[in-house]
């Protein structure tokens, strides 16, 4: 039986590394790549903080806080408590080995390397044997409409704690940006595609931004596959429910199906979803249903061999 080949997965931050470790466990080393959101990325303390390649990569290195899924085990925080007394702004959590990353990216940009290859160099420090990549070189930052106005991206989701009411988003630079070469190479030679459970509209919504990638992944001969972050009409965690509705759609594995569609050859909802499946079958996708909340590096694999078995059934 032949493998399944090279495997490119789309991912924003925690839900997206979950399945993200899952491939990584299920594949032969070197076989995964992820191609990641940088559409929430921030400056701050001088810093360039990249939050979905942070939480890929922690993920990824096994560093992960196994709680929060983002942010490395057994942090602390000192740095920021003096950052705070000197008044720089706190509201954004930063662990001090965390610092580290942040520090690095930020001197390796300044000194003229590309996100992409400064992300590939932090990996290879870390024993990272999958390639993570950013969708873009380029700055591109989501904004959030709420009736108290247009938010950036991490004022919304951290400062405001995701309460605001979401009427719109857009992607600030997207339509200028040209996907990273690295991403649209991994793209066009993948056997493989895969939509982790991530936020549909403002994780795996910028990526497909980006005119290039949407374009080949529209045009995909590889097997195209999501896994729903919705799961029983509510996300396990984060604002992806409330986006769903405050843009119109229908807040379920099928709603976040019907968005995907055109990039979609099959798409996996929850067992408890399986009621779905029929009019997911209407709307043109193949369906399967699986146990897909993950807790565990167990559960992450095996859900990572569910995808990659439907995959094969589609090749
Ligand atoms: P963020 O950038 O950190 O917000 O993370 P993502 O966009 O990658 O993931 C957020 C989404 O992941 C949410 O909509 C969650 O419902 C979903 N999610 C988190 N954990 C799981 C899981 O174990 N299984 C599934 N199916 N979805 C999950
Ligand atoms: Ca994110």
């Amino acid at each position: 039986m032949s493998g399944p080949g090279p495997v490119v997965a789309l991912a924003g931050g925690v839900g997206g590394a979950k399945l993200a470790v899952g491939l990584a466990e299920a594949l032969p080393p070197g076989a995964l790549t992820v191609i990641v959101n940088t559409a929430d990325d921030l400056s701050l303390h001088g810093l360039h903080i990249s939050p979905d390649l942070d939480t890929v990569m922690y993920n990824l290195a096994g560093l992960s806080d196994p709680e929060q899924g983002w942010g490395i085990a057994g942090d602390t925080t000192g740095a920021l408590e003096l950052l705070g007394r000197y008044g720089g702004p706190t509201w954004f959590r930063l662990g001090d080995r965390d610092m580290a990353t942040h520090i690095r990216r930020t001197q390796r940009l300044s000194e003229g390397g590309r996100l992409t290859e400064v992300t590939a160099e932090l990996c290879a420090s870390l024993n990272i044997s999958s390639r993570v990549l950013p969708m873009t070189d380029a700055p591109v930052a989501t904004r959030v409409q709420t009736p108290e106005g247009e938010l950036e991206f991490q004022d919304y989701f951290v400062a405001r704690g995701t309460r605001p009411r979401v009427t719109g988003v857009r992607f600030q630079g997207a339509e200028a940006a040209e996907a990273a070469p690295e991403a649209l190479a991994a793209i066009r030679e993948a056997e493989t595609i895969v939509f982790c459970p991530s936020n549909p509209i403002v994780s795996l919504g910028p990526i497909l931004a980006i005119r290039e990638i949407s374009d080949l992944l529209e045009n995909a001969t590889a097997p195209r596959l999501a896994v729903s972050p919705i799961i029983g009409g509510a996300a396990l965690r984060g604002p992806a429910a409330e986006m769903l509705q405050g843009l119109g759609h229908e807040v379920s594995a099928l709603g976040v199906a019907r968005i995907m569609r055109k990039y979609l050859d099959g798409f996996v909802l929850d067992d408890q979803d399986a009621d779905l499946l029929p009019s997911l079958k209407s709307l043109g996708v193949a369906g399967r249903a699986a146990p897909t909340v993950m807790t565990d590096l167990t559960t992450k694999k095996a859900l990572a061999e569910k995808v990659l078995d439907f995959a094969r059934s589609l090749r």
